[in-house]
This record gives structure tokens, sequence and C-alpha cells, in this order.
């Protein structure tokens, strides 16, 4: 049984059949000049105008293919940065990919600040007003935490921040967010926004970045000039054209999969609450459903997830990526106390779980608490 779908998911069934197909007609470079390439190439706008359209943005808009989410955030922060920035924002809530750029520039002498979470896992609305000062030029704030699930407001803290200056650049990692909740880069107000294929049911290895008309952005990856000269490399038109699909399916099964996800996180947090065992939750009611947070009592993270590994249950602790410390800066934060840290659980719904399935879960994590408890005695 699979909980850790905000590492990733699986690639729908379905779209297997599209690959074969497009391994036929469309494996053509898109650069070359004879008509196979040509019909590619008009491929990739046409996927291109459909996520542009999916996100909410207008036809104006750009939206550049990456090769990871990751990529999409180094390229909205090193492509956006300027040598006469006097100001930088970031939450402490980042994804490694955000939060670890941000201490690059930190390190390089560029006058970086992060704001601080709230206990529930939001950015500090107080901390952001204070540091969201004139001389502001680029703020980065995540749409959902991937620890938490959190939801941050990134309508009103684009008001504020374009309130205060109206020249800031606002991006917003919406990874952990789209299609998982309502998003439309128009209401939300944000100049970039980085979105991925493969939290969706896409491929790995395909990102992007939204970038609203009228941002300036330089490349960070040079080469032959694919994607307006914005990323150079051979485009991966069957990735595009995969994560065109899951982006349009997510934006029209939105509200079937989050009824079903939310039933599921509530069934959760029910059945755990009818036993005895004694944790902590670090995710809230209004959170994402698709993600929660969840600490044992005295017991380590890491060796609960390898007894409910053994029962063949896969969860995560945290990001993915960095599944070492990422969580832990996080949690911390947040004000969670060290036991709590060291025991945090994130288990991840996706629209494959079943209501029996996290019925099991809850079995097997009892068990296995139990367990872990009276050997630790
Ligand atoms: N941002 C967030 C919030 C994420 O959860 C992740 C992946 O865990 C990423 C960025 C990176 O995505 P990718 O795996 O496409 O690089």
């Amino acid at each position: 049984m699979f909980f850790d779908n905000a590492s990733t998911t699986k690639l729908d069934e379905d779209l297997i059949d599209e690959l074969k197909n497009l391994n036929e007609e469309f494996f053509y470079n898109p650069g070359g000049l004879y008509s196979k390439s040509r019909n590619v190439k008009k491929q990739i706008e046409d996927d291109r105008k459909k996520i542009i359209e999916c996100l909410g943005g207008e036809s104006s808009d750009n939206f550049v293919f990456t090769g990871s989410a990751t990529e999409g955030n180094n390229l909205a922060i090193m492509g956006v940065l300027r040598k006469n920035f006097t100001k930088m924002l970031f939450s402490m809530g980042e994804h490694p990919s955000v939060y670890n750029t941000a201490l690059e520039l930190k390190n390089r002498g560029y006058n970086v600040e992060f704001i601080t979470l709230d206990k529930t896992g939001k950015v500090d609305l107080d901390d952001f007003k204070n540091k969201m000062t004139a001389d502001v030029d680029f703020v980065s704030i995540m749409h959902v935490s991937n620890e938490t699930g959190a939801i941050n407001d990134i309508c009103s803290l684009v008001e504020i921040a374009k309130g205060v200056n109206e020249k800031v650049i606002f991006h917003s990692d919406g990874v952990q967010a789209y299609g998982k909740i309502d998003v439309d880069v128009s209401t939300l107000g944000v100049d970039m926004y980085t979105i991925s294929a493969h939290k969706i049911y896409g491929c790995k290895g395909i990102g992007g970045l939204y970038i609203k008309k009228g941002v300036n952005l330089k490349p960070i990856i040079f080469g032959g000039g694919q994607e307006s000269g914005l990323r150079s490399g051979t485009e991966n038109y069957m990735g595009i054209h995969i994560f065109s699909k899951v982006v349009e399916r997510a934006k029209n099964d939105l509200l079937k999969n989050s009824n079903l996800v939310k039933l599921l996180k509530l069934k959760f947090i029910e059945k755990l609450s009818s036993t005895s065992l004694k944790y902590s939750l670090h995710s809230y009611d209004d959170n994402s459903p698709y993600i929660v947070s969840v600490s044992f009592d005295k017991c380590r993270a890491e060796t609960l997830l390898n007894m409910l590994n053994d029962n063949m249950i896969y969860i995560g602790n945290g990001s993915a990526c960095s599944s070492k410390n990422s969580g832990n800066r996080i949690l911390q934060n947040m004000g969670v106390p060290k036991d709590g840290v060291e025991g945090n659980l994130r288990i991840s719904f996706s629209k494959h779980n079943t209501v029996g399935e996290v019925e099991k879960l809850v079995d097997c994590l009892s068990l296995c608490v139990g367990d872990y408890l009276s050997k630790a005695r």
C-alpha cells in the first residue's frame, strides 16, 4: 500500500498506451526543419497553451518546460536575480529546491531573509508584514507545504507584497497545490508559479514554470536556445504531452479526487483517534487533504517507517529529496517539540487509495507502535 504520494504518483495506466503512440509518430526532434519535426514543435505549443489555460493564465503569458519542478524553482529564482537586488524573501517552509537556492544566494552575499512559520505551518503574517519592506525585489512562498499540507493564502500575500512595492516579483511553488486544491494564477496574482508532472500522475523528469507576461527572466541553462532561449536542451515531447494531459485531467477531476481524499483523511484521523495511541497531528483541518503529518509519542520515525515497510506499507517522513532534514527544519520552525520532530511521519494520499487501505494502515500503525514501545521498555 502506497501512502507516499506527495513524493510521487503512479502514471495513469491509459497514458502508457499514449506513450507508445507518441513514440511512433512524435519521436522526432522538434528542432528539425522537416514536417515531422514541425509537427512535434506545433504539438508542444498546443500543450503549452493548454497548460497555461488550465493554470488560469492569459494567452500572452509563458510556460517553460523544465526537467523537474526543482529546475523550475531554480529558474524562477536564479533567472530573475539581478546584481542590484536589495532584498529577497523566502519562507522557512520551502521545499529544498527553493530553500537551498536561497541559502546559496545568501552565501554569495545577497540579502536574503526568511519568514517564519506559525504553529499551523503557514507563513507567519506578522513576520511577513514586518519583512515585506519597499526594498524587497523578490518573494518566494510555496502554495501548499509538502511536509504538512498547510495552505498559504497566496492571494492575500501577493496583495500585501504588491501594496508595499508594486514592482516586487512574486513566485510560488505550486507543486503540491495544482490538481489538489483550486489554482488560478490570475486570481492568485503571482508572477511565476511552478508545477510538476509526476505529482499528478504524469511522468517523472518533467515540470515547468508559469511566467506572467512582462517578467524579465534570464536562462540558467545555455545551449541551443529551445523554449524561447529560457531552457536549452532537446524538448522532452513525450513527457510534455503527458504533462498537458494530466494537467487537464487534474483540473477536470479536482472535485471528485478531493472529495475522495478528504474522506480518506477523515477516516484516518477518526480511526486513529479511536485507538489508544498517543500522537500529535501537525496538519490542521484547513490544510490540503492530501497530506497528514503525524508523530507518535516516544517513537522514532525511521524505525516506524521500516516496520511499516516490512508490512508492505510505504509512507514518507518528509521531502523525498532530502528526507534527512527538511521536515525537521519546518516542524522545528512551527514550534513542534524535538520528540515530535523526530517521530514525524508524512502520510500522503492519492486518488488510488481506498478507505479499506486507510483502515489497514491505522491497524498496522497500532501494532507497530505497540511493538515499538514494548521493545523500548
Ligand atoms: N516543490 C515541492 C513543494 C515538492 O513537493 C517537490 C517534490 O517533492 C518539488 C518542489 C520538486 O519536484 P521535482 O521532483 O519535480 O523536482
